[in-house]
């Protein structure tokens, strides 16, 4: 079955009780077990039937073979790091979103698990960070909010020679875009609050997995942990996905016109997408992904007002997040960046006059007009 078709009929699309083509929310805590031992189902922590619909479907759109929808991206980050254990080392992607980085900091770190954050485009950077104790490579491709991209293979090639697991958060490009199962990964991961859910409207993250033995570790650890997806949001979250291939059509439209409307803009020092043939990175995201994603930052030449362009927009949102169908825009120094020292945040690259875009699907001309108005105030 084709991707686009997956989204509408693959998982469990159809509720079997009824035949119902949307499956219902099971708003139940417990089962009634007729017989002990034999019931479908027991608790909903365990086991629900439109959370299960919802993570088939995952496992199916990743090319996996089970998929499990967690009540956050972090939850489902949190739930995958619980694999490792006091004493294991992680090699990590050094422009992972800010929330893992809380996560190995603050919390991880407390229970001695060790990492060293490295540029993973770099091949051998990446094996230069491998210890005896090392257990797994953790990276995001397209990152954020400079849109690196990592040649997934490599990583994953890397990764099964010493015995680690190679584990992707694929949050910035969607499945439409890009499936890391299919290039040898072993476990991918999403906040299903961005591209997957779509629509501003839920928060839930989803991993997916093709081994079965990785699978029965993770569902151990989702139903030990407990950070689940409730039923009233794994079915909005597979109403989401029923649309994602349409809408990320339009964001990839979209995206495409607008990077030449930026590349255009003399107020414009510096142009980040993947898509972009002058991008170093441009060969491998070519190799490894259909379409470039919908994410787009810039740089405003020095000395111009990044917060006077946002302020001046009256269409895009000024807001964080990302994978919305509305345009949404933000400040990375400001705003998601902002709690990273100056310094350091200069030393990766992310400047003061940096302006990161979400690609929505509205009229192209209206974007245009929008960003036109952001140019004109900074330019005055
Ligand atoms: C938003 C985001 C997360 C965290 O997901 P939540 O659903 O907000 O918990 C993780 N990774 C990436 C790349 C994100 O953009």
């Amino acid at each position: 079955m084709k991707l686009a078709t997956q989204l509408l009929h693959g998982g469990i699309s159809e509720d079997p009780t009824t035949g119902a083509t949307s499956m219902p929310i099971y708003m139940a805590s417990t089962f009634h077990q007729h017989k002990i031992g034999q019931a479908p189902w027991e608790y909903s922590r365990t086991g629900n039937p439109t959370r299960q619909a919802v993570e088939a479907l995952v496992a199916d759109i990743e090319q996996g073979t089970a998929g499990f929808a967690f009540a956050s991206g972090s939850a489902a980050i949190m739930t995958v790091f619980s694999l490792f254990s006091a004493g294991d080392h992680i090699i990590v992607g050094d422009d992972v979103y800010g929330g893992t980085f809380r996560l190995l900091n603050q919390v991880l770190s407390r229970l001695g698990i060790t990492f060293t954050v490295v540029d993973t485009r770099d091949l051998n950077a990446v094996t230069a960070a491998l210890t005896p104790a090392t257990k797994a490579i953790y990276l995001e491709t397209p990152t954020n909010p400079l849109l690196r991209v990592t040649d997934i293979q490599a990583i994953a090639a890397i990764a099964r020679e010493h015995g680690l697991l190679s584990i992707i958060d694929n949050t910035f490009a969607s499945p439409i875009v890009q499936q890391p199962l299919t290039l040898g990964v072993d476990i991918v991961l999403h906040s299903a609050s961005k591209y997957l859910g779509g629509h501003s409207d839920v928060i839930a993250g989803v991993v997916a997995v093709k081994d079965a033995q990785l699978a029965e570790r993770l569902g151990f650890l989702q139903n030990a942990i407990g950070a689940i997806l409730a039923p009233q949001e794994s079915w909005l979250l597979q109403r989401g996905i029923k649309t994602l291939q349409l809408r990320m059509q339009a964001h990839l439209a979209n995206t495409e016109k607008l990077f030449s409307f930026l590349k255009a803009q003399p107020a414009v020092a510096k142009l980040y997408y993947p898509g972009d043939p002058d991008n170093p990175d441009y060969a491998i995201a070519k190799k490894q992904m259909h379409g470039f994603g919908a994410m787009l930052s810039f740089e405003l030449q020095p000395g111009l007002d990044p917060q006077v362009f946002v302020e001046h927009l009256q269409l895009i949102t000024l807001a964080e997040s990302l994978g919305a169908l509305e345009s949404l825009i933000e400040i990375p120094a400001l705003m998601t960046h902002g709690a990273i020292p100056r310094e350091i945040r200069l030393q990766n690259g992310i400047q003061d006059e940096l302006i990161r875009l979400s690609v929505g699907v509205e009229d192209i001309t209206d974007l245009k007009a929008d960003l036109k108005a952001g140019f004109d105030a900074v330019m005055q």
